[in-house]
């Protein structure tokens, strides 16, 4: 059905279905002019915002509504997962193009709502107008966090461990099957389901915001997101290749489409995973914590100011330029 059908209300009454799943910090949801929810006593605030444009950020040849939505609120949860905090309420603007019909738009929301009820994060509110080329949808989100374990990047210290969640480079393999046609390799689905449905790290950031110091999530790349916390912790890191956690899915893309693994560990992006810098006293104790293997060490935080260094397997020292994906450059 064409949205001009049922309209822009006819829309938001689509929309406004299942999108409350923690009624009790929601006062007013969808369908006044601004919604109204109850922080929790004692908590720090933290409201963050990501948006998605068509052809910047998603190509619909490769991307489901469902997906499309999905990724745009876990996006998002990363961002305040990154501070350690816990996602509350959701605010999902979107600029339509015609060519897009009703059904595209259920299935976008189809895809925010499966995120939001998995992290119990309400849909509050937004906006919806016409666009007359691309599809742009941005989320705000809030979430909340106790003072003493909010995680800034600008706390780094020397001599602390450089830890990683995860495995790097999946999402920008999972982004080459697509592009070169591998969709149906046998080591495709996990590379492809990180790149379009990103696991934002909620709930083992809440564990480690309980240990670290700082804490980044890896959005634009290692590379960059390393020397984020470098910079504005006015300290260095050695990160040490043959620590780096790389999936032998992501070393079989790189090996067929002639790609260096490493590049995509450290200059892919979209892993959505977390960067986090912690004392060495401390690692023993968050590890009794989480799931085994949850968390891999990569490097050490020296005194070095504002320098990223990678030790090379041939055990060259090399400087690390953050040249992930830049908008402007
Ligand atoms: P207003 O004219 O006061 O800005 P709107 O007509 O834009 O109100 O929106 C009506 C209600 O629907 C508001 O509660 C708004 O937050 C919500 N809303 C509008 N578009 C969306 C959307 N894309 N997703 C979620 N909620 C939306
Ligand atoms: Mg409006």
């Amino acid at each position: 059905m064409n949205i001009k059908e049922i309209g822009e209300f006819g829309l938001i009454d689509l929309i406004k279905r299942d999108a409350i799943v923690d009624a009790e910090s929601v006062v007013v949801g969808i369908g006044d002019d601004a919604a109204v929810f109850r922080p929790t006593k004692g908590m720090l605030q933290l409201i963050a915002t990501d948006m998605l444009a068509e052809g910047i950020h998603f190509d619909l040849r490769f991307i489901e509504p469902f997906e499309l939505g999905y990724k745009a609120l876990a996006v998002n949860l990363s961002d305040i997962a990154a501070m350690g905090g816990i996602p509350k309420q959701a605010v999902i603007s979107i600029a339509l193009p015609e060519r897009l019909d009703v059904a595209f738009v259920v299935e976008l929301y189809r895809g925010l709502k499966a995120v939001a009820r998995a992290f119990q994060v309400n849909i509050v509110g937004g906006d919806t107008i016409g666009s007359l080329h691309d599809l742009t949808i941005n989320v705000a989100v809030t979430g909340e966090i106790a003072p003493e374990f909010l995680q800034r990047r600008s706390s780094a210290k020397a001599g602390e461990l450089v830890v990683v969640t995860g495995r790097l480079g999946a999402s920008a393999a999972g982004l080459l099957c697509l592009q070169n046609g591998l969709r149906e390799a046998s080591f495709a689905p996990p590379l492809i389901s990180a790149h379009l449905t990103p696991v934002p790290q909620v709930e083992l950031a809440q564990v480690i915001a309980r240990y670290a110091s700082s804490m980044n999530d890896i959005s634009d790349g290692l590379a960059s997101e390393s020397k984020e916390i470098a910079t504005a912790s006015g300290v260095g890191m050695l990160l040490k290749e043959h620590c780096l956690p790389c999936d032998a899915a992501v070393a079989e893309v790189s090996h067929r489409l002639e790609k260096k693994a490493l590049d995509l560990i450290l200059y892919g992006g979209e892993d959505y995973q977390l960067i986090f810098t912690i004392a060495p006293e401390k690692y023993d104790a968050l590890l009794t914590m989480i799931p085994p293997r949850a968390v891999t060490v990569i490097g050490e935080v020296t005194s070095e100011k504002d320098s990223v260094s990678l030790l090379r397997l041939d055990g060259a020292i090399v400087k690390l330029e953050p040249k992930g994906y830049n908008h402007f450059t």
